[in-house]
C-alpha cells in the first residue's frame, strides 16, 4: 500500500501546488504572444526605427522577456511570497538581527506620494521637506548616540563600520600618527574585522574572559601605540553589558586610541545609557534592525555613523545643514573622506526610522528597550530549563543558549533543533554565533512579541528536545526544502521547481 502513504494530504497537497506555482521561474510560463495589457491601434504616422536611432543603437533581437497574462505574474508572485518566513507571518528569534515587528505606519508614511515620488537630482529648494526630515534624523541620532556628529550616508551597518574606521583613518594621517592596528573581541559579529581589513588595518582578535566580557589582560597586552580602534559590542553578542566599558575607553584613550561602538544592540539601551556617555568615539546605528526598518531579503538597510565633535569634519559628504529655516546639502567639506554612497543614503529605511523615533518619543523608546529586556529575560528563564545558558543568568535584548549537553548525550545539534522549529512554526534562531559558545543558540524575541508567543517557543522547543535524534536529523518536513548544502545554495542557486517538498535533499 505504499501509494497510500505516498498519497498528499490536502495540506501537503495545496502547499505543493504553491510551491510548483511560485518555483517556476516566470520564463518558464512564457506563450508566444500572451499579453498582460493590449494597447490600441496607433493612431499616429508609423516610423521607420531607423530613422528615429542610428543603427548602433538598435537591439538585434527583441528582449528575452516572458510572454505571459496579469494573473499568471500576479499569482507567480503572491505565491511566491507565500513561500517565505517573515515578521509578518511567523515568530522570528533571530539573535543579533533584531527582527522586530516593522509598523505599518511606516510604511504608509513613507510611502506617501510626497515622499515616494521625490527625485534626489532635485533642486534643492524643492526638496525641503526631505531635507528636514533627515536633518532632524541626525540630530535624533545625536541625542539618542551622545555623539554629536553624523552622516546619514553608510548603506548598512557594515558600511557604516567601513566609513567610520575611514574617518579614523583620515584623523590620524592629519595628526601624522601611524597606527595600523584595529582590535576586535573574539565574540565580535565577523563584520567587525572584516571593516577593519577593508579600510586598511590589521585586525588583531582579543580574547574573552570566563564569563563572557572582554579579557582585560589579553587586551594590556595587545594594546600599544599602533592601535587605532578598538571596536566592541555593548551589550556584545553573548547578550551581556560589558560593565568593563568605561575603564577599557580610558585605556585605549590613554594609548592614544579611539572607541568604535557596534551599535546592532542598541535596542537594549535606548534611553537608558548612551554610547557617547560610556567612552565610545564611534558608532553606527543599524535603523533595520534598531528602529524596526524592514530587513527585506538582505536589504536595504542603512548604517548612519555617528562620531565625536572632533572626528565630524572627516565624514563624508554631504551632511544636511541648517540656518533654522532652509535646510541644505552641505559638500564643501575640505577635511572629508569624500562620498561613500549615491545622493544621501537609503532614504526608505531612514525615512521609516524617523517616523518610529517620532512615535515613539524619548519615554517611548526607553519603554521599548525595557521591554526588549523584559522579554528576553523572560524567556531566558523558560530556556534555561531545556538548555543551558552559560553565560550570565540575566541577560540584556538577548541571550545565547547552548546544546552542547544534548550533542553529547543523543547527538542532536543547536542545527537540529533550528530546523525543527520550522516544522513548528517559528523561524529558527541565530545558531553557530557567537563563535565564542559552542553548538550556540542565540534568542532574540524583541518587545514586540507577547508572553503567549514565547510561552509557546518555549514549548516548542522543549518538545523537540524530546524528540528522537533520528527524526531531528532529518528535519524540517514542512518546507520546499530541506537541508540544502547551503555553500552551494548561496553560491549557484538553482531557481527552478524540481519536486515537492524534501523529495531531493540535494536540492538547492
Ligand atoms: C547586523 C550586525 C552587523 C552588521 O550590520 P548590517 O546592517 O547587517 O551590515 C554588525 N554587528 C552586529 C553585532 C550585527 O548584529
Amino acid at each position: 500500500m505504499r501509494w497510500q502513504t505516498a498519497l498528499p494530504t490536502r495540506n501537503n497537497l495545496r502547499q505543493s501546488m504553491r510551491n510548483r506555482l511560485a518555483t517556476q521561474p516566470l520564463f518558464d510560463l512564457s506563450k508566444p504572444g500572451r499579453r498582460g495589457t493590449r494597447l490600441p491601434k496607433c493612431d499616429v504616422p508609423v516610423q521607420d526605427l531607423e530613422q528615429l536611432l542610428p543603427a548602433w543603437a538598435q537591439a538585434t533581437e527583441p528582449p528575452g522577456l516572458p510572454e505571459v497574462t496579469e494573473p499568471e505574474v500576479v499569482r507567480h508572485f503572491t505565491n511566491l511570497s507565500t513561500l517565505n518566513m517573515s515578521v509578518d507571518t511567523h515568530f522570528y528569534p533571530l539573535g543579533s538581527c533584531t527582527m522586530k515587528y516593522n509598523p505599518k505606519r511606516n510604511e504608509r508614511l513613507a510611502g506617501t506620494p510626497g515622499i515616494v515620488n521625490l527625485h534626489p537630482y532635485q533642486p534643492e529648494d524643492t526638496i525641503q521637506g526631505m531635507l528636514q526630515l533627515l536633518y532632524e534624523l541626525q540630530e535624533m541620532l545625536a541625542e539618542i548616540s551622545g555623539l554629536p556628529a553624523v552622516s546619514l550616508q553608510p548603506a548598512a551597518g557594515a558600511h557604516g563600520e567601513l566609513t567610520a574606521l575611514m574617518v579614523a583613518g583620515a584623523h590620524f594621517r592629519e595628526s601624522g600618527e601611524l597606527r595600523t592596528k584595529v582590535l576586535t573581541p573574539d565574540s565580535s559579529h565577523g563584520t567587525n574585522p572584516a571593516s577593519a581589513r577593508m579600510a586598511g588595518f590589521e585586525s588583531v582578535m582579543i580574547k574573552s574572559s570566563e564569563s563572557g566580557f572582554v579579557d582585560m589582560d589579553d587586551l594590556r597586552s595587545k594594546l600599544d601605540e599602533q592601535v587605532a580602534v578598538f571596536m566592541i559590542t555593548n551589550p556584545n553578542t553573548l547578550g551581556i553589558f560589558d560593565h568593563q566599558v568605561s575603564e577599557i575607553s580610558d585605556l585605549v584613550h590613554k594609548s592614544g586610541g579611539l572607541i568604535y561602538l557596534d551599535g546592532a544592540n542598541m535596542n537594549a539601551i535606548l534611553g537608558v545609557t548612551r554610547p557617547g556617555d560610556f567612552g565610545a568615539d564611534m558608532m553606527h546605528f543599524n535603523p533595520h534592525k534598531t528602529f524596526s526598518g524592514p530587513h527585506g531579503g538582505g536589504g536595504p538597510g542603512a548604517g548612519p555613523i555617528c562620531v565625536n565633535e572632533a572626528l565630524g569634519a572627516y565624514l563624508p559628504v554631504p551632511v544636511v545643514a541648517s540656518d533654522g529655516e532652509h535646510y541644505r546639502l552641505v559638500y564643501d567639506r575640505p577635511r572629508s573622506i569624500g562620498q561613500v554612497r549615491s545622493f544621501f543614503g537609503n532614504v526608505g529605511v531612514l525615512v521609516r526610522a524617523y517616523c518610529y523615533i517620532l512615535s515613539h518619543g524619548p519615554d517611548g523608546l526607553r519603554r521599548v528597550s525595557e521591554n526588549a529586556v523584559l522579554n528576553a529575560n523572560y524567556l531566558l528563564s523558560r530556556v534555561r530549563h531545556i538548555l543551558p545558558v552559560p553565560h550570565g543568568s540575566r541577560c540584556m535584548h538577548e541571550f545565547v543558549a547552548t546544546a552542547s549537553d544534548l550533542k553529547k548525550k543523543s547527538g542532536v545539534t543547536a542545527m537540529d533543533l533550528g530546523k525543527r522549529l520550522l516544522d513548528y512554526g517559528f523561524h529558527a534562531p541565530t545558531v553557530y554565533f557567537p563563535l565564542t559558545v559552542p553548538e550556540c543558540l542565540m534568542i532574540e524575541p524583541t518587545e514586540t512579541e507577547s508572553k503567549e508567543t514565547l510561552d509557546a517557543f518555549a514549548e516548542a522547543l522543549f518538545r523537540i528536545t524530546e524528540e528522537p535524534a533520528e527524526l531531528l536529523h532529518e528535519t524540517p518536513h514542512s518546507t520546499y526544502t530541506s537541508r540544502p548544502d547551503e555553500v552551494t545554495a548561496a553560491r549557484k542557486p538553482q531557481l527552478k521547481w524540481s519536486g515537492p517538498s524534501g523529495t531531493d535533499k540535494k536540492d538547492h
